[in-house]
């Protein structure tokens, strides 16, 4: 019988990696919530009502029906891909530009709101890996397996910056670890759903693990 399965936790704690594994494993469809906040922030970047010194959250907020998000599976790559009012937006929406922003984004109430609604629509059959940052908290509260992953700083830090590097980007490693603790701080302090670990959420730090290790753990759990 299928379940939902929630993946909450910081960035890149390789949520992500293990929720695409899983979900092939079971059969399961798999939504990257990260990427549907990223997708907007790219569309208020595309805008310009964002960047380094300024925000227009009203232009945002009173354009936010004109945002339509979307996914469709890429065989090749074994997972869906995010497309932005029809466009495959899925390489342009990992940048370390639109990650320095998606915090400041995904802090708004309208934005959640709507981003959300549309999550427990994705996820309402079962049959679901989710992975986010209040999956198990404001999306999915009765999902049957919450999973809350976490790792040192440092550690996220290096495998962003070497996922980087091998897309080409030109990046320095203290920029991608300032950004990573920055989004620790500002995802984990907002009003509107802060990160926090839901209660029943079981905790893995994968610093020491390998990707076996993690899904193994993972797997076991659905299991049980
Ligand atoms: O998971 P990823 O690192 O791609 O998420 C990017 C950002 O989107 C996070 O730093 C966070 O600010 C926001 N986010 C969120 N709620 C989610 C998923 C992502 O606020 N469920």
């Amino acid at each position: 019988q299928n379940i939902t399965i929630a993946i909450d936790g910081f960035s890149s704690t390789g949520k992500s990696t293990v929720a695409k594994q899983l979900a092939k494993h079971l059969g399961y469809i798999y939504v990257d919530t990260g990427a549907m906040y990223r997708a907007v922030t790219l569309f208020t970047m595309q805008n310009g009502w964002i960047d380094a010194d300024h925000f227009d959250v009203m232009a945002l907020v009173s354009n936010l029906d004109k945002v339509s998000i979307s996914f469709t599976f890429n065989p090749d790559l074994g997972f869906a891909e995010v497309y932005l009012n029809g466009k495959n937006v899925e390489k342009q929406i990992r940048t370390l530009e639109v990650s320095s922003f998606v915090s400041k984004v995904a802090a708004i109430p309208e934005v959640r709101y709507q981003l959300v609604k549309q999550q427990q629509q994705m996820g309402k059959d079962k049959g679901v890996v989710m992975d986010g940052r209040d999956i198990g908290t404001v999306v999915f509260p009765y999902a049957e397996l919450k999973i809350f992953m976490t790792a040192s700083a440092e550690k996220r830090a290096t495998r962003r910056y070497n996922e980087l590097i091998e897309r080409g980007d030109n990046v320095q490693y203290e920029d991608v670890l300032r950004n990573v603790q920055e989004r620790d701080y500002i995802d984990s302090h907002r009003e509107d759903s802060p990160l926090v670990k839901a209660e029943d959420a079981i905790e893995i730090d994968n610093s020491d693990l390998s990707l076996e290790e993690q899904f193994d753990k993972v797997l076991g759990l659905v299991q049980m």
